[in-house]
């Protein structure tokens, strides 16, 4: 599903069609946060604990916005969680790397749907805290974790507005050894700021907690902020009706992507672009004239 090739897009399309009927049941849950704040650490740990103590089957996937643009990737080869790579109810996969965001997030969305066919119940999908990439994982999972450090400045941790609104849970990471004390005192300091915005639509407060994710501490405590959001959606129904608008935004979201890859990938449309950028650039012509002219090429 990752391939590019219009073959393989046509069996992809037909193989997800197929697994959709055995998709949808499994909690799907966002990580992010900014570099080095520990979440490969963090899903390492609690992605063992729910296949230890929970019977969970685990996939991790991960969306890594620098992967498109250079081929280095933030997120790196995974190769860090050791313990849960080979664990036989775990499933690891990195950011496909090919493509612009939009065509990462959607074969991260198809793939969501195979590992879900094949039986995985929780899907971690891990994100950098870059702001970009959060609005497109917010719109393919259930809830959003933003792990933090305590004393780094928020402006550092991405921590805009934006992301404290979509964010449901924040967790401080490395409460350990001499920094217990900074994280406690954050844990407070963002429990007084998040009272300031309103509870969500489904009738969620955000939360706010600590862990460690080296030591092991707090992350069962973590487990249960997670599970009493499923609780409360799913009695509301909001669970589900958030995947429905999330399905539909799916569908517009590939409607426009598609229309756009046609516009662009139409020769006669490419013969005149230039020369329209350029009148456009010169102040010859209105952005507005050369947008309705070319639209109206096309639309022939
Ligand atoms: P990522 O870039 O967000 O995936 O961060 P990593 O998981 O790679 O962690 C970055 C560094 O922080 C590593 O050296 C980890 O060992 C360390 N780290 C992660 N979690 C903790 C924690 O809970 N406590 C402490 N003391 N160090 C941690």
């Amino acid at each position: 599903i990752e391939s590019s090739n219009s073959q393989h897009q046509q069996l992809a399309e037909e193989l997800i069609e197929r697994c959709l009927p055995f998709s949808g049941k499994s909690f799907r849950i966002g990580i992010t946060g900014v570099p080095g704040v520990g979440k490969s650490t963090f899903i390492e740990a609690l992605g063992t604990y729910l296949i230890e103590e929970k019977n969970k089957k685990v996939a991790v996937l991960a969306i890594d916005p620098s992967s498109t643009k250079t081929k280095g990737s933030i997120l790196g080869d995974k190769t860090r969680m050791n313990k849960l790579s080979v664990n036989d109810n775990a499933f690891i996969r990195p950011s496909p790397s090919s493509g612009a965001l939009g065509g990462v997030a959607k074969a991260t969305r198809e793939t969501i749907i195979l590992c879900e066919a094949a039986g995985y119940d929780t899907i971690l999908i891990e994100t950098v805290g870059v702001g970009q990439s959060e609005t497109e994982v917010k719109s393919m999972v259930d809830f959003f974790l933003l792990l933090m450090l305590a004393g780094a400045g928020d402006e550092l941790q991405g921590i805009k507005r934006g992301i404290m609104e979509i964010a449901d849970v924040l967790i401080i990471n490395k409460a350990d050894g001499s920094n217990i004390d900074s994280a406690n005192l954050a844990q407070q300091e963002y429990k007084n700021a998040i009272h300031l915005f309103p509870p969500n639509d489904n009738g969620w407060l955000p939360k706010v907690g600590s862990c460690s994710s080296t030591e092991n501490k707090g992350i069962s405590d973590t487990w249960e902020i997670i599970e009493s959001y499923f609780k409360l959606t799913q009695s509301n129904n909001s669970f589900y009706t958030n995947r429905k608008l999330q399905a539909k935004f799916w569908l517009e979201n590939t409607i426009n992507n598609s229309i756009k890859e046609l516009f662009y990938a139409n020769k006669k449309i490419q013969t005149k672009i230039q020369e329209l950028e350029m009148m456009v650039m010169s102040g010859v012509i209105s952005p507005f004239k050369a947008a309705r002219e070319l639209l109206s090429i096309f639309k022939k």
